[in-house]
């Protein structure tokens, strides 16, 4: 009997524990889908699939083609076309689907949150004397960024990268290389070094990026703080275990 396929969209540290814990398993076959925007991305255990679908239809047709049994979407909670496209898709082929929608953090005594709806509006956000401004919002935002061509920028990536062709990037834009998750002592130690008085972050959740949050807090730094996009429709889990036992669920129902 051919093992059920499961498909994990990742791009996300759950993904990979996903990848990890599944990939052990005889009685399943697992592949992780990446968006391939990473040029060397923390690459998941066992079979990976790498670039976008093309849309629902390309999803569509990859789940038909693959015969793929159940999707664990672990993509990051601002990755919401992903998740839209996978709950289409799956709607339309008749796959269980399960989003792992880690949740938002939320406010603690002594943050100084500037809560606003998009990457744009925290552009807008930035004081004129801000100060040094770090942005931790991911290489993907920096031309949000372009028309604050006053204020110096600290961006923190994954790896150095141009500008993509036609795009703008702010005029006063320096970089820290670095990949997550990041310690406490590491995010003080780079926003005091860096002389940072302003952060703007995506309100991400979980452990691996909340170093800066709980670091600006202690050392009474506003953040602008992106709040998250609606969550997807579909089936919801917040941690990496709640979306395990959902798939044991699913592949007992498949014995019966
Ligand atoms: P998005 O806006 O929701 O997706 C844009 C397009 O990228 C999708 O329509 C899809 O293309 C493709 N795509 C996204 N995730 C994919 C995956 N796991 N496998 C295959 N194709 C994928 O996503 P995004 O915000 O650009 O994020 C891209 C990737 O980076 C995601 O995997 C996400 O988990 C990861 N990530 C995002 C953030 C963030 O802040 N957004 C932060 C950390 C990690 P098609 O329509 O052609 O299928």
């Amino acid at each position: 009997m051919t093992r059920p396929r499961i498909l994990i969209l990742g791009g996300t540290g759950d993904g990979l524990t996903l990848a990890d814990t599944l990939v052990a398993r005889a009685d399943i076959d697992v592949v992780s889908s990446l968006a391939g925007v990473t040029e060397a991305p923390r690459v998941p255990a066992g079979r990976v699939r790498r670039g976008g679908f093309g849309g629902v239809a390309g999803l569509t047709a990859y789940l038909r083609e693959q015969a793929i049994a159940a999707i664990i979407d672990a993509t990051h909670p601002f990755a919401a076309t992903m998740s839209a496209n996978a709950d289409a898709a799956a709607t339309l082929v008749g796959v269980p689907l399960v989003h792992l929608w880690r949740p938002p953090w939320t406010r603690a005594a002594g943050d100084r949150w500037i809560e606003v709806a998009s990457v744009t509006d925290a552009a807008a956000a930035i004081p004129d004397a801000a100060g040094r401004v770090f942005l931790a919002t991911g290489r993907s935002e920096l031309a949000a960024f372009a028309a604050r061509k006053t204020i110096d920028f600290l961006a923190r990536i994954v790896q150095p990268v141009q500008p993509a062709a036609g795009e703008q990037w702010p005029p006063r834009l320096a970089f820290v290389y670095a990949r997550g998750p990041f310690s406490l002592v590491e995010d003080r130690r780079l926003l005091i070094e860096q002389n940072i008085a302003v952060i703007v972050s995506k309100n991400s959740g979980g452990a691996a990026a909340y170093a800066k949050i709980a670091a600006a807090r202690e050392l009474e730094l506003p953040v602008i703080m992106v709040r998250r996009p609606l969550p997807p429709r579909g089936q919801r889990v917040e941690t990496v275990a709640a979306a395990l036992a959902w798939l044991e669920v699913v592949l007992a129902s498949r014995m019966n």
